[in-house]
């Protein structure tokens, strides 16, 4: 079930299946576009010198330093589906396909990945996990990902499926 406090939850009338978070692909939700004259504030792609802004695009409250910048960077693997799905989300909105495609299990990994430059995503909700943790070899995890493209707000709800090998978290694919 989606969160009810999201803000547009109420124009989010499309009952099909949304894109993966993973492709790229963006469907605007009917009735959601609006004038795009006002940027919005926490996304870090207003500033255009924001690449890597000061405060995670995850969302989590701490800054990119400490948050989704060392996983990007390579320093820390993620311990966790959540952490590594977080990362994954800031690295879209800061347009890091390399790690996009190195935390991409090479059994579904796309050959190559372009992001979509005129995509700018504005808020994660993480709305469910199941196991993930360090110990485990497998993980869901539940968000809705919400964006601005031309002015268009859209969202992404997707369950996805990770797994653990050698230590370290992949994204495999969506459930469903
Ligand atoms: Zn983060």
């Amino acid at each position: 079930m989606p969160p009810s406090c999201a803000p547009n939850r109420s124009r989010t009338s499309s009952t099909d299946r949304p894109p993966l978070i993973g492709a790229g692909i963006l469907t605007p939700l009917p009735g959601s576009g609006d004038n795009g004259a006002v940027p919005n504030p926490r996304d870090p792609r207003a500033d255009p010198a924001a690449q890597r802004p000061e405060h995670c695009p995850c969302l989590s409250g701490e800054r990119y330093s400490v948050c989704c910048g060392p996983l990007h960077a390579g320093v820390t693997p993620a311990p966790t589906a959540e952490r590594l799905m977080r990362s994954r989300y800031s690295a879209f909105a800061i347009g890091d396909a390399d790690y996009l495609l190195d935390t991409w299990h090479p059994s579904t990994r796309p050959a190559h990945f372009d992001l979509d430059d005129s995509i700018r995503w504005t808020r994660l909700d993480i709305e469910r996990t199941e196991k993930g943790g360090p110990f485990d070899s497998a993980g869901l995890v539940e968000f809705t990902a919400y964006c601005r493209k031309g002015g268009v707000r859209s969202a992404q709800h997707e369950v996805s499926r990770f797994t653990r090998v050698a230590q370290r978290w992949y994204y495999l694919d969506a459930e469903g």
